[in-house]
């Protein structure tokens, strides 16, 4: 069946004459690591290690960057992703999951593809409608949308090749991550586990869009039958309805292909609900939970797994970047995968075998002492598993490390982690769970937690002793020594993605706006370059025509409004893709517009209204407007808001009028007297940020 449905595209590809056009080859993916023209594939190379041997940009001219070229987004939220360069052309994407091509010398737009989904439904992302990229293969480039699709494009012309429905839509999936090529399968997973969704991944010919196989991380309902043994397997770790919520499990961004070994390697979601005992009467390891699986390329059928967060009680994704190398453990070359996952212990297995080598904390944490390196299990502190009194636990649902790549230099033998260090957060389940279709199901008590009780603060284990880092730090990790090797520290949370160089450098933005290299074997600051907008995204170099060439989207929004920054005296700058080189023009940043005066509006300073209003806030709003009504600058800033707007605010909030901006119609969930005491709230909000 699939030998004839290839030849039948074969002789289609004849008939168009397009058969030597192909740009991106199984040969070329092969071998990335070595191209220093192109940067083909999300992670680079098949290891996704993000290093390039480049170094005509190196330790020692590094303060001689400048700007090549930039290209302004149009965008004012998030961008999250790592461009691709292949034959001198630049792919990326934006918000609402839009593709660019542009010229790879010049900045200038080739292509331009807006998927046009639907606006009203941007509310099921969780953390934003963001896009980490697109993958490339034969003369295509395929794009997942945040309404669930997966996309062919031509790569020189932008026109759609096929495109695929890889979701039901009755469930709150989305895609935020980028596809990756295996074996002439294009592969995409989804989000979605806190609306309650069931997660999976599907491989679909790269040719056609023909589904291959797909790989579910959690089983459904016993009673509708399992679609493999792995998936029975994995149901005997389960207890209660769990099918009901979905589960969870959703594998949103790490993806990665071993061609030797003939595996797909993926690193799995969180729980839903977050809670395990809601979710299965805390009974089971909930497979393939916070996992990493290895996957038979040809069927999607498991090979081996390895559960980092057996049981997740914690929203312990395990989806963070996957890495392979080839590194000497006790004398021993290795063929290893590593992950730095949420849960804040750093992970080095044997990638044919999938046995555990090494766990080792590499951020400060408090729910577990270690993991036994010979059941491979976490060993678990007494309060980890909080009822429901408040439980201080670290690190908290953000994670130790979240999706921002890391990057691995083998001159150094080093792997850079941006890490959030100050990630701690009150657990408590909730007193009684009910399931609600699109609403966050995390079986948690949220919002204002005063006068609950609160089980004593516990000792904090790590890398570095007690919790006394900064909030969030580059720390360049051996994983041989299993030691920290130098750290860099910020005073902010989210530090970006990593590139590493053969010029002894690593590259990184920061949620300030600023654009750094530091020495990759010492960690010293070489170079800093203020932006004016907050960089998440990973950077990417290139070579052409003898100019080594820097690139890196910076494009503030994500799960921003929960870390700002506020962008003290503006707001919402616009998105761009920055190119630097040696001896190119002088950084300038991008401005963003002035705050508008605040004039003062009287409201109801009773404190049992304010408290009511602050949790419904926090339950309805803060997600994207940000938590205490301070956004992070992607979204509206409640606080700002103009009278005619805070007039409006019934029509924009139970009517649907901005649907069309992302925001949602809440009438299910925001009554009008919720919105009284929530407009109430943000009113206080206002005026405290006036009396500033
Ligand atoms: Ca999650």
């Amino acid at each position: 069946m699939r030998t004839s449905f290839a030849l039948a595209s074969f002789g289609l590809s004849l008939l168009l004459g397009n058969v030597a056009s192909a740009q991106v080859t199984d040969a070329d993916l092969a071998a990335a690591a070595s191209d220093n023209s192109q940067w083909l594939s999300y992670g680079r190379d098949q290891g996704e290690t993000r290093y390039s041997p480049l170094r005509q940009i190196n330790d020692g001219n590094i303060s001689d960057l400048g700007v090549a070229w930039t290209f302004d987004t149009g965008s004012f939220r998030g961008l999250e992703a790592t461009p691709l360069v292949a034959n001198g052309i630049m792919y990326a994407t934006r918000p609402w999951s839009s593709v660019f091509a542009v010229n790879a010398r010049t900045g200038a737009l080739i292509w331009d593809y807006d998927p046009q989904v639907d606006r009203a439904q941007g509310y099921r992302a969780c953390c934003d409608v963001v896009n980490r990229g697109v993958a490339l293969y034969d003369d295509k480039v395929y794009v997942g949308t945040i309404d669930g699709r997966l996309i062919a494009l031509n790569a020189q012309t932008g026109a759609v090749e096929w495109e695929v429905l890889t979701v039901d839509r009755s469930r709150p999936y989305t895609i935020t991550g980028a596809p990756r090529i295996a074996d002439g399968k294009v592969i995409i997973g989804n989000g979605g586990a806190e609306l309650g969704a069931r997660g999976y991944i599907t491989a679909y010919d790269a040719m056609t869009g023909e589904e291959e196989w797909r790989f579910w991380v959690v089983p459904g309902n016993p009673a509708d039958g399992f679609e493999n043994p792995d998936v029975e397997f994995a149901a005997t770790t389960w207890d209660g309805n769990w099918w009901e919520v979905g589960g969870g499990g959703n594998a949103w961004d790490s993806m990665i292909y071993d061609e030797e070994e003939r595996l797909v390697y993926v690193g799995t979601g969180n729980g839903s609900p977050w809670s395990h005992e809601i979710r299965s009467n805390g009974v089971g390891d909930n497979l393939y939970l916070s996992s990493i699986v290895a996957l038979h390329v040809d069927t999607g059928r498991v090979a081996w797994y390895y559960q980092t967060t057996p049981g997740d009680n914690w929203d312990y994704t395990a989806v963070q970047p996957l890495m392979l190398a080839d590194i000497a453990i006790n004398g021993v070359l290795r063929k290893v995968i590593m992950q730095a996952p949420k849960n804040g212990f750093f992970y080095v297995l044997d990638r044919v075998t999938g046995d555990l080598i090494y766990a080792d904390p590499y951020a400060e944490l408090n729910w577990a002492t270690g993991v036994d390196l010979e059941t491979g299990r976490p060993i678990e502190t007494p309060h980890a598993r909080y009822d429901t009194s408040v439980t201080m636990i670290m690190p908290g649902p953000s994670g130790a490390h979240n999706w921002h790549p890391m990057s691995y230099n083998p001159n150094t033998g080093l792997v850079y982690i941006p890490t959030l260090q100050g990630s701690v957060f009150p657990y408590a389940i909730m007193d009684e769970f009910q399931f609600v279709p699109e609403a966050w199901n995390l079986g948690i008590k949220f919002g204002t937690l005063e006068g609950e009780p609160v089980t004593p603060e516990f000792e904090y284990v790590g890398s570095t002793g007690p919790a006394t880092r900064s909030p969030g730090a580059l720390l360049a990790w051996d994983p041989v020594t299993r030691r920290p090797r130098w750290y860099h520290d910020y005073d902010f949370t989210i530090n970006g993605g990593t590139l590493s160089t053969g010029g002894n450098l690593v590259f990184q933005g920061g949620a300030d706006g600023v654009f750094r290299a530091f020495a990759a074997d010492d960690g010293e600051l070489l170079f800093e370059a203020d932006l004016g907008v907050g960089i998440m995204a990973a950077p990417m170099t290139y070579e052409l025509d003898g100019t080594q060439y820097v690139s890196v989207l910076a494009g503030w929004g994500g799960s921003s409004g929960l870390f700002g920054p506020n962008y003290d005296g503006a707001y919402k700058p616009q998105g761009r893709l920055w190119t630097f080189q040696l001896s190119g023009t002088e950084i300038v940043p991008v401005e963003g517009q002035p705050l508008p005066d605040l004039t003062a509006i009287p409201f109801d300073e009773s404190p049992a209204r304010l408290a009511e209003g602050a949790d419904k806030y926090i339950q309805n709003c803060g997600l994207c407007h940000g938590a205490d009504g301070a956004s992070g600058g992607a979204i509206a800033d409640l606080r700002y808001a103009s009278e005619a707007t805070y007039d409006n605010f019934h029509s924009i909030v139970r009517e649907g009028a901005y649907t069309a901006l992302g925001m949602p119609n809440l009438s299910a969930t925001v009554s009008a007297s919720d919105l009284d005491t929530i407009k109430n709230w943000i009113l206080s909000q206002r005026a405290a940020l006036m009396a500033q």
